[in-house]
């Protein structure tokens, strides 16, 4: 049932680093956007709010995988810090 506008690499998207979000823009004048949580849960549809049009995000999921591994890495590095001062 899904019918894209279009498809888009990620890499062609604007990121918001405030916001976590994906932009890209819509024909309409507003922009299609996805968050970077949305994105790291597998979802690849990219939603406009101001109109009914959908694009399709093309991405390599293991990209955003990998940064959450490494941000628990990096939680757990930390909580051994903590420990340590203990
Ligand atoms: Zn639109």
């Amino acid at each position: 049932m899904s019918v894209y506008h279009d498809e888009v690499e990620i890499e062609d998207m604007e990121y918001d680093e405030e916001e976590e979000v994906y932009y890209y823009p819509c024909p309409c004048g507003d922009r299609f956007q996805i968050t970077k949580e949305e994105l790291m849960e597998g979802e690849e549809v990219a939603t406009c709010p101001s109109c009914s049009l959908i694009i399709k995000v093309i991405y390599d999921a293991t990209m955003f995988k990998a940064e959450e591994d490494e941000e628990t890495v990096l939680n757990d590095k930390m909580k051994d810090m903590k420990l340590e001062k203990h």
